[in-house]
């Protein structure tokens, strides 16, 4: 993009020249800024004109044009001065989210297995367009699930309670309003528990390749050369008809309450409305169903992975969704405030001392996973005292490129044999999927990660490199 609508406030962080400007902070280095598109400009700046914001509109380094929102965007809004709250500044797969599970295995001694592990993995594990899952839930079961979060799949026998220690919120979230949820959504999802679904999603093997920090990979239980498996997946077609249904909604209220609304796709409400409360119970309740799905596909994954290598044991390190609205308290100018942050393509870091962190992980921080590239690699951060941006920070490698020009670009079947020529064994049902999700269509995640250690948004703890991938 263009740097000159841009000031530095430091190597890693950037304002809009002009009025706007103060209300807009964008975290990256010059490097970054270049390989982002022009339009991460325009929507931030609209974001940071709504009612309520609190402090600045914010992008991490990873960000990238989405609906409304930035793909990388974070805002904070106070309920009691007229915050707002927006469908698409969540997006569209509620609570999308990176569960990591450490092994008791290393690389070395999963060699041998890796193709039918692979393979074990691909059968277990339902992936892509369509693809059901073997749990059908009634209306009222799928009430439980948008109530009960990880908590109710755990209940059901998917996983253990340890898990729920490591999974934000202990596996559940207050507030959800399953009464909220449309019949179109509920029935959507019935038949999609514990399923990967399309695109970006992945189950993915990866070896622990190297360590940064000592100190937080030892309370994390991350060494060099371990196995870890990281699931990133969201709330199906649940999450996806709310944000549908809810975007009408709050489009409705915003232009009833006399909202001057920057850009249509942000529709919004005031968090005190009926129509923003509405949304926020809906919201809660896919982010139960989100918690839960990850809940089924760990189960599922241990379930393959016993079958391959008896006696593998797979904990939860943490599960982060990176497409919420949250209360939190915050500190805003040295006093608490209670806000209501959207993170959307953004993941919580919340700092060593946290009080809502598990004790284990509580000197050190809130366990940051960001996912790179099938091709690349992914990082664990932790989360870093006085963070500047809401205790927020990156989620991925962000792209680089739309999927269409990825897809005249790479050929799936050749993308999948490069890379098992590096040792990467990649299984999918779609091979314009693989093509869409080509390494190349991802910015540098190595460049991501180090901008988010340099702008004090988290730190780097260990970098993992891919050897199975699973992709949606
Ligand atoms: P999003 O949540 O925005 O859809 O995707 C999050 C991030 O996941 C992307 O920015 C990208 O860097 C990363 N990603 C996409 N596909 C893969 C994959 O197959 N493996 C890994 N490790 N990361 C991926
Ligand atoms: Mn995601
Ligand atoms: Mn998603």
């Amino acid at each position: 993009m263009k740097l000159d609508r841009l000031q530095p406030l430091s190597e890693t962080a950037w304002t809009l020249t002009g009025a706007a400007g103060a209300a807009v902070k964008l975290f990256a280095t010059r490097d970054l800024l270049e390989a982002m598109d022009e339009k991460v400009l325009e929507q931030i700046a609209n974001v940071a004109r709504l009612p309520g914001l609190v402090g600045a509109a914010m992008t991490m380094p990873d960000a990238h044009w989405g609906y409304g929102f930035p793909i990388g965007g974070v805002a904070a809004f106070d309920a009691e001065e007229g915050g707002v709250v927006s469908a698409g500044g969540v997006g569209f797969d509620i609570s999308c989210g990176i569960r990591c599970l450490r092994t008791n295995l290393t690389l070395e001694a999963l060699v041998p297995c890796l193709e039918p592990l692979a393979d074990e993995l691909f059968r277990s594990i339902p992936a892509g367009v369509g693809e059901e899952g073997s749990l059908k839930l009634s209306v009222a079961e799928l009430d439980q699930v948008m109530r009960g979060g990880a908590r109710w799949a755990v209940e059901r026998g998917y996983g253990t309670p340890e898990d729920l220690d490591y999974v934000e919120e202990y596996g559940r979230v207050e507030g959800a309003r399953p009464e909220n949820v449309s019949e179109l959504a509920k029935k959507r999802q019935r038949g999609e528990m514990g399923t990967l679904g399309s695109g970006n999603h992945y189950l993915e093997v990866q070896v622990v390749e190297r360590i940064y920090d000592r100190e937080a990979a030892q309370a994390y239980g991350l060494a060099e050369g371990q196995i870890v498996v990281s699931i990133h997946c969201g709330s199906r077609g649940l999450g996806h008809q709310i944000g549908t249904d809810y975007l009408v909604t709050l489009a409705r209220a915003a232009s009833r309450l006399g909202i001057d609304l920057p850009d249509r796709e942000l529709a919004c409400a005031p968090i005190k409305s009926p129509e923003g409360q509405q949304y926020l119970g809906a919201m809660n309740a896919a982010i139960n169903c989100a918690l839960a799905n990850r809940q089924i596909l760990t189960h599922l994954a241990r379930e393959a992975f016993r079958r391959v290598v008896p006696g593998a044991r797979l904990d939860t390190l943490f599960d982060v969704s990176h497409n919420t609205c949250k209360v939190e308290r915050h500190r805003v100018n040295g006093g608490e405030r209670r806000l209501h942050v959207h993170r959307k393509g953004a993941t919580r870091a919340f700092g060593p001392g946290h009080p809502d962190l598990p004790p284990r992980y509580r000197a050190v921080g809130q366990p940051v996973i960001i996912g790179g590239s099938m091709g690349t690699g992914s990082y664990v951060l932790a989360g870093v005292r006085d963070n500047p941006a809401f205790s927020s920070a990156s989620h991925g490698a962000g792209r680089a490129m739309s999927r269409r020009q990825a897809l005249q670009r790479w050929s799936g079947r050749e993308l999948i044999d490069e890379l098992r020529g590096r040792g990467i064994l990649i299984r999918t049902k779609s091979m314009r999927g693989a093509a869409e999700e080509a390494p190349g269509a991802y910015k540098d995640v190595d460049a991501v990660a180090e901008v988010t250690e340099a702008a004090q948004l988290a730190r780097r703890v260990a970098f993992l490199k891919p050897k199975i991938c699973i992709k949606g």
